[in-house]
């Protein structure tokens, strides 16, 4: 049993990933490399920040740094991050709170105390556990401890997943799911290789395969300009969805949220000139692929 595994977020109180009021658990690690991430804390085991806003120049994390990897630039404290080694001793250092690690350790029964908190809002609501990342199943055991664990808890379980691993990885918790929330970003695999660093095989074959298992799935697409944005490709994704018996399909507009988490993490965002698609254009796009395709549901 891996009693322990690595989590870079736990959200209570969520609306928005499965249904009802839900705990979020965030685990790291992830085999995409989406250009467009919103959460690119989670890519590694641990994602050091440091918030320039809140730093003095005070240079106390300079000295703390046994790998010199700090340096004042400007008034504001930079991290070399090729020397860095995620060590942590600098946000102990520092006076201001302005350095923060993404990532811990913890056991299956330390997240379950935190999940258990809310049962009953969880009961209220008909919400529960989601499981989201990075992607959870790189943890495998470690999710299927979770799932297992929640489940004794009479807890209600959702896996938020891009599909991109073997359904050898899926296939053992399948059973301890109630709702799959399952990304399909495009379906041809070289516009996917593209923007993702992988092509789409396993996430089509994945989602056929929980097809056959009669998994309850909502099929979840990030709306990405000039990548999936058109009426055609949104029908060719919610005839893979309807194929795969899903109850619906979410389509999740762009943003730029993860621009203030590049900018602590001292990374680029590679969609930071993207435009943000206006609401109205998101709702025509909508209209458009369900007038192309009619054989489910599709909302915004
Ligand atoms: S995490 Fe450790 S190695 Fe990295 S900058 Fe801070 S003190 Fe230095
Ligand atoms: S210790 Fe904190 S406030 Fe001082 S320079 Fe380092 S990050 Fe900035």
């Amino acid at each position: 049993m891996a009693a322990v595994g690595n989590v870079f977020n736990i959200e209570r109180h969520s609306l928005h990933d499965g249904p009802g009021i839900r705990t979020i658990v965030f685990l790291s690690g992830c085999p995409l490399r989406c250009k467009w991430c919103a959460n690119p804390e989670g890519l590694r085991e641990k994602s050091l920040f440091v918030f320039k806003q809140q730093c003095t120049g005070c240079g106390m994390c300079v000295s703390a740094c046994s790998r010199s990897a700090i340096s004042i630039v400007g008034g504001k404290s930079i991290t070399n991050r090729e020397k860095c080694t995620l060590c942590g001793t600098c946000i102990m250092a520092c006076p201001e709170g302005a350095r923060r690690m993404y990532g811990e350790e913890m056991t299956v029964e330390q997240v379950i105390n935190i999940v258990v908190r809310d049962a009953v809002f969880y009961r209220q609501s008909g919400g529960g556990m989601t499981l989201s990342g990075g992607e959870p199943f790189v943890q495998k055991q470690f999710a299927y401890d979770l799932l297992a664990a929640a489940r004794d808890s009479g807890i209600n379980t959702a896996v938020e997943t891009c599909g991109a691993v073997p359904w050898e990885a899926i296939e053992p918790a399948v059973g301890l799911i109630d709702t799959f929330l399952y990304d399909v970003k495009h379906t041809d695999p070289e516009k996917h290789r593209n923007f993702t660093g992988k092509t789409n095989e396993d996430v089509l074959r994945n989602i056929r395969r929980l097809g056959d298992e009669n998994a309850h799935i909502i099929v979840r697409v990030p709306l990405i300009p000039e990548f999936n944005d058109t009426a055609e490709e949104l029908s060719a994704i919610a005839e893979v969805a309807a194929d795969a018996g899903a109850e619906r399909m979410d389509v999740l507009p762009f943003h730029k949220l993860a621009l203030s988490k590049h900018d602590a993490m001292e990374t680029h965002f590679l969609m930071e000139a993207a435009e943000v698609l206006p609401s109205e254009r998101v709702d025509c796009l909508v209209q458009e692929a369900k007038k192309i395709f009619k054989n489910i549901n599709i909302e915004v």
